[in-house]
């Protein structure tokens, strides 16, 4: 067998403890005479899986007791949409701060429903950097603020929780839930799909404060509700048990590996060894983010000559290194190193670019 490094941006890579676990109880969970993918999600087996995902997820990233957790299906996307839905009223002001793709994605999501206000917008300058502080234009009558804590495409990451007042602040971690330790109680709600940081797709994370979720917001099925769905524990539907379960597989292993500190440290590895390479690089290399803002994340870079990207793509895989293209919008390439890329694949990757640019330079 020969797994790669693989630096997909989502669904992305897991850990291989992870997957082996998966594999051993594929056919049967320990004790049940079953696959845990064949079994009710009411059953005792998987509510006992459920109830220590979110035990897990609480003590990894330190969530406060006024804090209500759940695991939906539906994507970072659909919450996009029920943020508005849940929390303001019907053509209330809600304020966006857009710095990228996955911000423009939220904003549009809201449209039909909130009267979206860009409050900043990096997208003149080409989403290179994240407008200062002083210069966002927020609405004193907001429902809430909605930023992305790190835009998984333009690889431009906050490197603080932005100061917004009293009113709500929500933010798409997607890609960046669990990299670092975060401090929830400034937030209002954190959502995050996945497949990115948490596990594999079709399952998101909500945490949200317990007590937003008495706001009237606006006409809606119980199913689009959030208070319904913590009522119900998650479990309104039918939940998507298999990727709640690994989604549990991977907190326990991020606990094991020394929690969010850790993974801190690693990522900061990880992310000052590839962006040396490509500053090292005379030119070759070249990543156009702002230094303060770049993503520890993911990290986009272009060659010096397009007619080499081709190149590049085929001897990287070649050298064990896969998903390097980049995201159709921006072109290039994009190395995504999540928790779960190791820190020997990132070794790999900056050795890989440093002898493609001696035989290619
Ligand atoms: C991937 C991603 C999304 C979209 O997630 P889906 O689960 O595909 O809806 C949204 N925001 C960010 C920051 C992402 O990285």
């Amino acid at each position: 067998m020969s797994r790669a490094f693989n630096f997909s941006a989502g669904p992305a890579t897991l850990p291989e403890t992870v997957l082996r676990q998966a594999r051993d109880e594929l056919l049967e969970f320990p004790g049940a005479g079953a696959s845990i993918v064949e079994l009710s999600h009411r059953g005792p087996e998987f509510m006992q899986v459920a109830a220590e995902a979110e035990a897990d997820l609480r003590t990894l990233l330190s969530i406060p007791d006024d804090y209500a957790v759940l695991f939906l299906s539906g994507g970072a996307t659909t919450q996009q949409a029920l943020i508005a839905l849940n929390f303001a009223a019907p053509g209330q002001v809600a304020d966006y701060v857009v710095t990228g793709h996955w911000g423009k994605t939220a904003l549009k999501q809201v449209q039909p429903y909130v009267s979206a206000h860009r409050a900043a917008d990096g997208e003149a300058g080409g989403f290179r950097d994240i407008p200062p502080r002083d210069d966002w234009r927020l609405s004193a009558d907001a429902a809430y603020v909605h930023y992305t804590a790190n835009e998984t495409i333009h690889g431009v990451e906050f490197r603080d929780v932005p100061e917004v007042g009293d009113v709500p602040l929500i933010a798409d971690f997607s890609s960046s839930i669990a990299s670092e330790p975060l401090d929830i109680s400034k937030f209002g709600m954190i959502y995050a799909g996945a497949q990115k940081n948490l596990g594999p797709v079709g399952v998101s994370v909500v945490i949200v404060r317990r007590e937003l979720l008495q706001r009237a917001g606006q006409p809606r099925a119980p199913i689009l509700d959030y208070a319904a769905h913590l009522q119900g524990e998650s479990m309104l539907n039918t939940p998507p048990t298999y990727n709640w379960y690994l989604a549990g597989l991977v907190f326990k292993w991020m606990l094991a590996e020394g929690g969010v500190a850790e993974f801190a440290r690693r990522n900061a590895r990880k992310a000052a060894a590839l962006y040396a390479v490509i500053d090292g690089s005379g030119g070759f290399y070249r990543n156009e983010v702002a230094a303060a803002v770049r993503s520890r994340m993911n990290v986009p870079f272009f060659l010096h000559d397009e007619a080499l990207d081709a190149v590049f793509l085929d001897e990287a895989r070649e050298a064990g290194l896969i998903s390097l293209k980049g995201h159709r919008a921006l072109g290039g390439m994009r190395a995504s190193i999540y928790n779960a890329m190791p820190e020997a694949g990132v070794q790999a990757l900056a050795a890989f670019m440093g002898e493609f640019q001696q035989r290619h330079g």
